[in-house]
């Protein structure tokens, strides 16, 4: 790491905790959709860019978007971005970090100019937690912020287009915010949010897809009846059921290469110590990067639930809330990205995001890549998380590296 660097992701890291100072609670950083503290964060950053020759504008779904000129007129255009958003009390790096490694990318250039336009985006909303629905702000690039999206409602009563419209912007205008037809691919930098990159000891990973999903509600039913009169042999207790069902998830997650299966709520009914459960319901988040291995592994699942329940005379009922499909990040993207890295001083790991990020909405559209950073002890979604300043240098070095390589490359195409 140079000095130059180094001091360039020291400004990062206190960029980074000055964003985590405007939040809507006190003591702790939440900062969601179109709240107030997301004004100060866009009037922040809209500082830190006056002096780099850029245009700032707040689209009408909420997106930061400044654009740094290129050296010709009529050139492309390179997205780099990521959210401003932040889950209830969080840390200061999730997203955040993304945008502000970009805002240092432009500082790094010192006013020259590239065979590209840079637009810089600061997603409005990533996390879903004011409305239920995420990547609102990314969906508006690709033209899916639809008037079904307009209509949610957050636990206010408040739809998103009302929103919108009290921070002063107008839903009339949502189209303007679709990327430009020059836009030429879009980067982000990104914390892991997990482990991986931190157990290897490597700084910087390179993403080459982001995980498919299942989630789906699983509803076993039995009978309530008297835990002190009812034989251990006469029961159909729905818990019972459940516990044994949540142990096959976990052994079948643990026997499939790369798959992730989670049963992270239960709620069951009447839920008194003295009766036996009548009713068990759970949720199951099943990630993988491959779709048919994931369909299959529901499929499995969803059997082996149907065989426990005739086994104890119960009956189970699913219903499936979410099948998203993997997505693949660009493979010239991906080959540039890891060289960028290498050219930095860092052995580039390869990764399948099991999280999902704006760049999975953005390449829909648009060529995609993914920089991931470690996340020391892979904390995140916590005020402890946090990031390595020598990580950061890696990852200021790196951008500046993917810039070069990108403005001496040709144009990448989509799928190759
Ligand atoms: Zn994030």
């Amino acid at each position: 790491m140079t000095d130059k660097s180094e001091q360039q992701a020291k400004k990062v890291v206190e960029r980074c905790q000055k964003l985590a100072s405007f939040s809507e609670e006190p003591g702790c950083t939440t900062r969601t959709f179109l709240s107030p503290p997301m004004r100060d964060c866009h009037r922040e950053i809209a500082g830190w860019l006056a002096f780099l020759g850029t245009q700032v504008r707040i689209d009408a779904a909420g997106n930061l978007r400044a654009l740094y000129p290129a050296a010709t007129s009529g050139a492309k255009r390179l997205l780099i971005g990521s959210h401003l958003d932040t889950v209830p009390n969080a840390g200061a790096y999730d997203g955040i970090l993304g945008v502000v490694l970009a805002v240092s990318l432009l500082e790094a250039l010192s006013g020259r100019k590239l065979p590209f336009e840079i637009e810089i985006i600061g997603f409005s909303e990533e996390e879903g937690v004011r409305f239920g629905t995420p990547y609102i702000g990314s969906r508006a690039l690709i033209g899916r912020l639809d008037e079904e999206l307009l209509e949610h409602k957050d636990a206010n009563g408040i739809c998103v287009r009302r929103a919108i419209e009290e921070f002063g912007l107008k839903p009339s205008e949502i189209s303007d915010a679709q990327v430009s037809d020059n836009a030429l691919a879009y980067l982000e930098f990104h914390i892991e949010q997990g482990p991986v990159l931190d157990q290897l000891g490597r700084p910087l990973g390179v993403v080459e897809g982001i995980a498919g999903q299942s989630r789906l509600e699983i509803t076993y039913i039995g009978r309530a009846n008297h835990a002190g009169t009812t034989p251990m042999n006469l029961r159909h207790d729905a818990i019972a059921a459940a516990a044994e069902w949540i142990t096959t998830v976990e052994q079948e997650a643990n026997g499939t290469s790369g798959l992730v299966a989670t049963v992270g709520r239960i709620q069951a009914r009447p839920g008194a110590t003295n009766v036996i459960a009548g009713e068990a319901r759970l949720s199951l988040d099943v990630r993988h990067r491959s779709d048919d291995v994931r369909t299959r592994a529901v499929e499995t699942l969803l059997r082996k639930a149907e065989q426990i329940a005739e086994r104890r005379g119960m009956i189970v009922r699913c219903s499936m809330q979410l099948d998203q499909k993997a997505v693949a990040m660009n493979p010239f993207l991906v080959r540039q990205a890891g060289e960028a890295i290498q050219r930095a001083g860092c052995e580039p790991h390869t990764i399948v995001s099991g999280a999902g990020h704006d760049a999975m909405i953005l390449a829909e559209k648009v060529p995609a890549a993914m920089i991931f950073l470690r996340t020391p002890g892979g904390i995140s979604h916590s005020p402890a998380e946090s990031v390595e300043i020598g990580d950061v240098a890696k990852a200021i070095e790196s951008g500046l590296y993917l810039l070069d390589l990108l403005a001496s490359s040709p144009m990448p195409q989509r799928g190759t």
